[in-house]
């Protein structure tokens, strides 16, 4: 009998011929601007932790003094044996920062997408979902058994067109949308699509997970940014991201919310949120919140870089609102290339090739602990790489 293992190795084959082929990196030692990779000391430009709190003693003492307390699993669904105290206090932190009436934590983003998706629309309805969007959201969609259409990246008039050719055949109709594109670092037209989501009588669901405690005025998010607050839709993050821990939320209505703890596979049979990535997370909101000097700190740090990289000739720097900053090159193979170029020279920046993208590219993300000499260095590699 044929081997039903043996496809296995030949697409693991084909991977690499596609120069695809990925695998982990060891970081060693505490989380932060500079870490040990491979037993070499590099600068971290590779971390979504924007406002350097993963290695924050409060956020540690927090997750300490709740294992302390409580243990070090929840031991069950939220439903179940697995709701603490501490679950309620941060999603009223995650709502009152959002001003949302409620908010729903999750056990990672990723599940809080989709879940919420999944719940949110079936077989009778149409998704309409940015080309660029997470793979959260598109297996979400997926997983909905909704219709899915994708719309140009911020395509807003293509978007209109669809929901004017489609929309009125279908039940409901959510569209989906990163706020901070993660691969380009790129904001969406957030106002443009609130007032079509209006028009078209859609859901709007909006994805945070990169502008949580980076966008806006006191770091509540891109909806904050565009001065869209109080206005319906439902938001979605991370608390792995800006706040240093582990987790995701829904910050919506009570009644969404509500729905979302009846109906939102991803949220009732898994196992709740450990009470350390809970505590640390709650921590986190408060520092953001209470220390907006990070945030400022980090929006220095991106603006110094920015400016910088201008000045590199030939460097096809992709147009970014975020701390993410991206440059273009031209395969997969030259993006390993300059990775691979970089880490020798104690840079830690890494290439992102398709198919997690449509083209190569080395992805810069800032923090607000970098220091100007860890700029300055990135700075001098790239012009030496150049
Ligand atoms: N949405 C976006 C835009 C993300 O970048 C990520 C993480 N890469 C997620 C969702 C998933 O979040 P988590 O890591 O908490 O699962």
């Amino acid at each position: 009998m044929p081997d039903p293992y043996a496809w296995l190795q030949n697409s693991l084959l084909t991977i690499h011929r596609a120069d695809w082929y990925r695998s982990v990196q060891t970081i060693q030692g505490r989380a932060g601007a500079t870490v040990v990779l491979g037993g070499q000391e590099v600068i971290n430009f590779a971390s979504n932790d924007y406002l350097g709190l993963a290695g924050d003693e409060r956020l540690i003492e927090a997750a300490v003094a709740a294992t302390q307390e409580f243990g070090t699993g929840s031991t069950g669904s939220r439903l179940l044996s697995g709701h603490r105290e501490l679950h309620g206090e941060l999603e009223k932190a995650i709502a009152s920062w959002k001003q949302t009436e409620d908010a729903l934590v999750f056990s990672s983003g990723y599940l809080a997408n989709i879940g919420a998706i999944a719940a949110l629309v079936g077989k009778r309805d149409l998704i309409l979902s940015d080309q660029y969007n997470h793979s959260s959201l598109k297996n979400g969609a997926i997983l909905s058994g909704a219709t899915v259409r994708e719309y140009s990246h911020c395509e807003v008039g293509e978007l209109k067109t669809q929901l004017l050719e489609q929309r009125q055949n279908y039940r409901r109709c959510l569209i989906l949308t990163d706020s901070v594109f993660s691969m380009d670092g790129d904001l969406c037209p957030l106002p443009a699509l609130l007032d079509l989501a209006e028009e078209f009588s859609c859901m709007l669901l909006v994805d945070e997970a990169h502008a949580t405690g980076v966008m806006g005025k006191t770091g509540a998010g891109c909806v904050e940014h565009f001065g869209c607050t109080g206005r319906q839709l439902i938001q979605i993050g991370t608390l792995s991201k800006a706040l240093g821990s582990l987790g995701g939320y829904v910050a919506g209505s009570h009644t969404l919310i509500d729905y979302l703890r009846n109906r939102a596979p991803s949220w009732i049979y898994t196992t709740g949120l450990s009470p350390a990535d809970t505590a640390a997370a709650l921590a986190a909101i408060n520092i953001a919140r209470q220390e907006p000097q990070h945030r400022m700190q980090l929006w220095h740090n991106v603006n110094y870089l920015r400016e910088l990289l201008l000045e590199i000739p030939n460097l096809k720097l992709l147009p970014s609102a975020s701390p993410i900053l991206c440059f273009q090159l031209s395969s997969p193979s030259q993006a390993l290339q300059v990775g691979k170029q970089l880490k020798q020279a104690g840079i830690f920046a890494p290439a992102i090739r398709p198919p997690t993208v449509p083209t190569s590219r080395i992805r810069i993300s800032l923090m607000a602990t970098h220091k100007p000499a860890h700029i300055e260095k990135l700075v001098a590699v790239l012009l030496d790489i150049n």
